[in-house]
């Protein structure tokens, strides 16, 4: 349920409401627009009485919300969330683009790699250090030692880094060395691992499922805001269905539906959405023009070698190409680069 307050809503009678609100046992979010607050009720109100708060003369409207995801809601919370990475931001006009290898391999490599891209523009410095692969017998990452080596690129290139999580016992080390944590699509329901991440003030980079609607996906959100951690950014890529010609069906039609749905900021990640590196550029200019915040791209100097994920993978000089492209596509979306 949603309480929108009329304008000029004093702080007193405010608090009045809230502690009646919190009095039958309700938890608040509270959003302050620009011309109107919002208190969203979380909690079962299935059984409340309109009238208890209908009696308020400070509220204007009240609003069901049918859907199960809360926090996430954009009913919540009308306005775009934005999230602040240091200084960098995702969402509210800016595209961000995080690029870089899907595995860390070694110190030359990600330092190689991470230098081009800063050449050419980007915001963040991807790099998996543990691998969720299909197959227990293909590389699985270099662990620890692969968040030192990103941490080494950080420092050379001033890039923030993003890394994948995959369990909860080296949550310490993703929250002390990691600017952005990501949780894959084969983790998104994995209550555990986001509830602990709902606990951190990271900011999360949560990619939907294999077989995720977005409903399931808005739920898995709900998982970590529920728990204090509202620095969500959303991450499209690709659904499993009947095709078989590309890795996933990149469902870009998420993005103006999630956008629809949620005020949190979504991405688009064309590399795993195709699993092919010649349809990296096209699919990042449709998610541009989708309305994204932001592409997630695989980038190795040498994909052929790659160690996972070489054939969606494109060069730092292919990559250089792109960024210029996005660079227009942007001006005429009213968007910025945050590169
Ligand atoms: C990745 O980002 O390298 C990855 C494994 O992604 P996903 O979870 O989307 O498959
Ligand atoms: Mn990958």
């Amino acid at each position: 349920m949603i309480l929108v307050l009329k304008p000029g809503a004093s702080g007193q009678q405010t608090e009045e409401l809230l502690n009646q609100i919190k009095a039958k046992g309700f938890d608040v979010h509270i959003s302050v627009g620009h011309d109107t607050t919002i208190i969203g009720l979380i909690g079962d109100t299935t059984k409340i009485d309109r009238r208890t708060f209908s009696s308020f003369d400070i509220v204007l409207n009240i609003l069901k919300v049918t859907e199960p995801f809360k926090k996430a809601n954009r009913m919540f919370h009308p306005e775009d969330t934005v999230i602040d990475v240091g200084g960098k931001k995702v969402g509210n006009n800016t595209f961000s683009i995080i690029a870089g290898p899907c595995s860390v391999e070694s110190e030359s490599q990600i330092v190689e790699i991470a230098k081009e891209l800063k050449k050419s523009g980007v915001t963040f410095l991807r790099g998996g250090a543990y691998k969720p692969r299909t197959s227990p017998y293909s590389f699985q990452g270099l662990g620890l030692e692969g968040l030192d080596l990103l941490k080494i690129a950080r420092e050379e290139t001033g890039l923030p880094i993003v890394s994948e999580i995959m369990s909860t016992d080296v949550l310490d080390r993703f929250v002390e060395d990691v600017d952005i944590i990501q949780i894959g699509a084969r983790n998104m329901q994995n209550f555990v691992l986001l509830k602990e991440l709902g606990r951190t003030t990271k900011p999360i980079l949560l990619k939907r499922g294999l077989s995720a609607t977005l409903e399931e996906w808005l739920m898995s959100a709900e998982y970590i805001m529920s728990e204090g951690n509202e620095n969500i950014i959303l991450c499209e890529r690709g659904i499993r269905t009947f095709e078989t010609y590309t890795r996933n069906t990149l469902d870009l039609s998420a993005v103006p539906a999630i956008k629809k749905l949620s005020h949190l900021p979504i991405i688009v990640d064309p590399s795993h959405g195709t699993g092919k590196s010649w349809m990296v550029e096209t699919m990042s200019k449709a998610a541009l023009v989708s309305g994204a915040d932001g592409v997630v791209i695989e980038v190795h100097h040498n994909p052929k070698c790659a160690l996972s994920d070489g054939e969606q993978s494109i060069t730092p000089d292919e990559y250089s190409e792109i960024i210029p492209k996005l660079n227009k596509l942007a001006d005429i979306e009213e968007k910025k680069l945050e590169v």
